[in-house]
């Protein structure tokens, strides 16, 4: 156990948020009463039905949106503001540039190409095998590896935290196992936090550290579960024919259903 003192404090809270849509037909309640914690290098999973407000809370995090109640509260040691990355279902690499160039974007959108994060970027490319894809299009490449593209450029920009808008759903299933275990597997390398938000039962139980289970209309926090293969025993490369993953996976089946609602 470790001592009180050094308990890891939150790397972000969400307390009690509320959030609505307002528009025609008036106000549209979207989330209601959600609390999470968030802790340094967690991979946190959201999960649940389409429409029920995931990409809300993410917006929410990342400022874009403000909530009606509640507050948001990230904790730095130098209270500066965190940087933020996201990734999306669709990866948005530019067609005209070649894998380098695509990767340089968000460095030169921040105007922060500085010797560092140029060796930052060679270093990825070189650590996670990519050094050799420099100059293709990215109509050359699979659809998993422009995934893996994107996220090296998310984190080129070396940001505290990524938030993950269901990025694998447009791929194909076997593509999706393959890139979204290696994507967690490089968030871990680069010891960063991360929340991923996603409608895919499976997925969620493969990426997590943590899965919220999420419901419709207006979207509560069901249910927290703490997804614990490692501690027993079970190795990461096993855990989809695990028992265990079958229990994690009727128990979230099961909560989602308890609310009425389709996926
Ligand atoms: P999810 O990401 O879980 O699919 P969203 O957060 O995108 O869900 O949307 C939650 C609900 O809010 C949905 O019912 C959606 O139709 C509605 N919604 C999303 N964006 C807007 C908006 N800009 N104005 C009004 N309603 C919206
Ligand atoms: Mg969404």
């Amino acid at each position: 156990m470790e001592a009180c003192t050094h308990q890891t404090k939150p790397f972000l809270r969400l307390d009690s948020i509320d959030f609505s849509y307002y528009g025609n037909l008036g106000e549209i309640k979207v989330l209601e009463n959600i609390n999470l914690t968030v802790e340094k290098g967690e991979f946190v999973v959201l999960v649940g039905p389409s429409g029920c407000g995931k990409s809300t809370i993410l917006s929410l995090i990342s400022g874009l949106l403000t909530p009606v109640n509640g507050f948001i509260t990230f904790y730095s040691e130098d209270f500066a503001a965190p940087r933020i990355g996201y990734m999306l279902q669709h990866d948005h690499l530019l067609e005209w540039r070649d894998v380098y160039h695509n990767i340089m974007l968000g460095l030169e959108i921040q105007k922060s190409k500085t010797p560092e994060n140029l060796a930052l970027v060679d270093a990825l490319l070189e650590k996670y095998n990519l050094s050799g894809f420099k100059r293709q299009k990215p109509s050359a490449l699979s659809g998993g590896m422009r995934q893996r593209i994107a996220l090296i450029r998310t984190l080129a920009t070396r940001p505290d935290l990524l938030l993950l808008d269901e990025p694998f759903s447009a791929l194909d299933y076997q593509t999706r196992l393959m890139v979204s275990g290696d994507v967690r597997s490089i968030i871990k390398s680069e010891q960063k936090t991360a929340i991923l938000v996603t409608h895919d039962i499976s997925e969620a139980i493969s990426l997590g550290d943590v899965v919220f289970v999420l419901t419709k209309s207006p979207c509560r926090i069901k249910d927290a579960i703490p997804i614990e293969f490692e501690k027993n025993g079970i190795p990461r490369s096993e855990i989809r024919s695990a028992k265990l993953f079958q229990e994690y996976f009727d128990e979230i089946w099961r909560e989602i259903q308890d609310e009425n609602t389709d996926l």
